[in-house]
């Protein structure tokens, strides 16, 4: 069995990529998070800072930390909203928006206030998602996958995180958040950018 690291704390990621690898068919490639990599007897890898400008290098900042520290073949993404009418923003700011890393309900907040007046027709907005795969030897493939939607002008639905409740998907009358983890895997940004590098995860496991 080959292992590669996915660079992660968060259980919900983990799940998310065994079930897309699950549904792609893939078998012989085992997934491990920084947690189970620590309980190996690795030392603990510090939260690489997400200082980048862009999704894509904060990806492979990840990747090349926890591949260095690991030995293994790592993943690594880094993902958030982009807004028509904010100009892309928050972008890669989605997490700290309104201040503070993490508050989902204060951000989700801020920009449906900063679209108060903003009609329906330029509502438009994407989820983006840069995954990195970085081998022990530093070779980097980055790959990105993109949703695209409107904004709701109340928020709608339980499931997800962050701004999945105001997010409309194209083609959908359930927000993000009204999706199972199944739908929403088969569309989303991190599937699609998941999706886009098991080639490389494939070529990581041949030669490992
Ligand atoms: P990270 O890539 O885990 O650092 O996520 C960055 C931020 O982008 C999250 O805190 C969310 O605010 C937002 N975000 C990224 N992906 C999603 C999604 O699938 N649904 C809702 N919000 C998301």
């Amino acid at each position: 069995m080959n292992e590669f690291v996915l660079a992660t704390r968060n259980g919900k990621k983990l799940d998310e990529l065994r079930r897309i690898l699950d549904a792609e068919g893939i078998t012989g490639l085992r997934v491990l998070g920084l947690e189970e990599l620590e309980s190996r007897g690795v030392p603990a890898i510090p939260e690489t800072q997400e200082t980048e400008a862009t999704f894509e290098g904060n990806a492979v900042a990840k990747a090349v930390d926890v591949a260095r520290a690991s030995g293994l073949p790592a993943v690594a993404d880094d993902s958030g909203l982009e807004v028509d009418a904010l100009n892309g923003m928050p972008g890669v700011l989605s997490a700290r928006w309104a201040g503070k890393h993490g508050d989902d309900g204060a951000n989700l907040e801020l920009v449906l206030g900063q679209l108060s007046d903003v009609p329906d027709e330029r509502r438009g907005a994407a989820f983006v998602c840069a995954t990195a795969l970085v081998t022990p030897d530093g070779t980097e493939t980055v790959v990105r996958g993109e949703w695209r939607g409107t904004l709701t002008r109340e928020p709608r639905g339980t499931a997800g995180f962050g701004y999945d409740p105001i997010f409309l998907p194209e083609g959908q009358s359930r927000t993000a958040a009204e999706l199972d983890p199944q739908e929403k895997d088969a569309d989303s940004h991190r599937g699609r950018a998941l999706r886009l590098l098991l080639p490389g995860l494939r070529g990581a496991r041949e030669s490992g």
